[in-house]
């Protein structure tokens, strides 16, 4: 024995061990509906035009600085965008005119996994939350990015297996009832993962009354902005609703360019922190600190997403064309949607299967059970998540008969 053999076994995270499973497997029929990942309707990766375009451009300037540390909290220049994409109400933000956003202290992060740890620690330390309630079901990661800074999650609930629908009413009960000062709430800020429910700006009105009568801290999670409704202005409602909140309320948003800018591996990020006292000092502080605790797990973030986020919201017109790429994936999804829908009726699939077409996002939450979703892995070569989440984006002309035949055969 050695000094680690004691250690227990940990649980894969799901969402790579499904894409494992994916890769290992060579039937020609295989699909991949497990990772949140944006494909093409040939099934491909898909790097975003706008940003081969900017990748181009640094290869060919060779800028002497390209490899240099960036500082500890992060791209001035990116952060302001960044900021500006979340918070400002008009997109592209006309240059020269933005906002001055004194509120927010924003760091710059391994991109939203990151940012929401950060946040985390942040938070632990200096709030010392009792616990952070979180929906159910959520992203598997806010679990266990809360329990390794030592603040239990606790759920509330958020999706009707009955008709596959979000359950405002039991999540503000819960919320009512069991919730205390001090604790934090995360909340999606658009297309909720895994989902696809978003509440609507009623109800979202009515979960910032509830956070700042009950003096609730809200963490947005912010990942998948445009991917809604394939506008980003759109997307960040909920979080400007948030920060124009009267009386002010103090918040944060962990943001990420993954999934909108295609970046996946690059890591861009950032946490944004919302505080109702802008005095120099302690915004002076709060950085201060962020920085330390940024120091201490990763030192810098990484630069060449960041760089390439930077360049394109810096300018109006490669801005347009980002947003143009934005609505191109978010409504490929969409039509993907009615495509397995319409096949599941002409199937006559046993169910209803409505909830596919209003769900949004990169997600059908599509009430698969784990039983079905084990059949379609062995025999169909059909990946998708244990609790029947699938990713629509993995689904195109070619394969979604095949994958409503699937769903067919194991219902019936
Ligand atoms: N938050 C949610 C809800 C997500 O679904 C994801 C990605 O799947 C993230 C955050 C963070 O992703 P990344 O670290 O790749 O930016």
């Amino acid at each position: 024995t050695g000094l680690f053999s004691s250690l227990h076994e940990v649980e894969k995270d799901e969402v790579f061990a499904v894409i494992g499973q994916f890769r290992t497997d060579t039937h020609p029929d295989r699909v991949n509906l497990g990772a949140g990942v944006y494909f093409s309707d040939e099934g491909k990766s898909w790097p975003l035009e706008v940003v081969g375009k900017i990748e181009k451009r640094m290869h060919e300037e060779q800028d002497i600085t390209r490899h240099d540390y960036i500082p500890i909290e992060g791209d001035d220049r990116f952060l302001s965008v960044a900021r500006e994409l979340v918070f400002s109400p008009t997109f592209p933000t006309q240059l020269g005119q933005q906002q001055s956003y004194d509120r927010i202290v924003s760091v710059q992060t391994v991109s939203g996994t990151g940012a929401n740890h950060v946040g985390a620690r942040f938070l632990a330390e200096h709030l010392h939350p009792r616990c952070v309630w979180v929906s159910d079901p959520t992203w598997a990661n806010h679990h266990v990015i809360w329990e390794s800074v030592g603040v239990p999650p606790r759920t509330y609930p958020y999706y009707d297996k009955s008709d596959c629908t979000l359950n405002f009413s039991a999540m503000m009960d819960t919320l009512e009832r069991e919730s205390q000062p001090g604790d934090v709430i995360l909340l999606h800020a658009s297309a909720h993962n895994p989902t696809g429910l978003d509440p609507t700006r009623e109800q979202w009105i009515a979960i910032a009354d509830l956070c700042f009568r009950k003096q609730l801290f809200p963490f947005l999670d912010n990942a998948y902005q445009g991917f809604a409704s394939g506008d980003p202005v759109q997307d960040s409602w909920a979080i400007r609703h948030f920060y124009q909140h009267q009386p002010p309320m103090e918040m944060c948003v962990a943001q990420s360019f993954s999934k909108s800018f295609g970046l996946y591996g690059q890591r861009a990020g950032a946490f944004h922190l919302v505080l109702n006292d802008t005095s120099k000092t302690t915004k002076a502080n709060v950085l201060g600190n962020l920085a330390q605790l940024i120091r201490s797990e990763y030192s810098v973030a990484p630069r060449y997403g960041s760089t390439i986020v930077r360049t394109i919201l810096e300018s109006e017109s490669l801005s347009n064309e980002w947003s143009a790429e934005l609505k191109l994936m978010s409504s490929r999804i969409r039509s993907m949607r009615r495509a397995l829908y319409e096949e599941l009726c002409r199937l006559g699939t046993p169910g209803s299967w409505i909830h596919i077409t209003e769900q949004i996002g990169m997600f059908s939450y599509t009430g698969l059970t784990a039983a079905e979703v084990e059949v379609l892995r062995k025999q169909y070569h059909v990946y998708l998540l244990a609790s029947g989440r699938a990713c629509v984006a993995g689904l195109n002309s070619k394969n979604v008969k095949y994958v409503a035949a699937a769903i067919n055969a194991v219902r019936t």
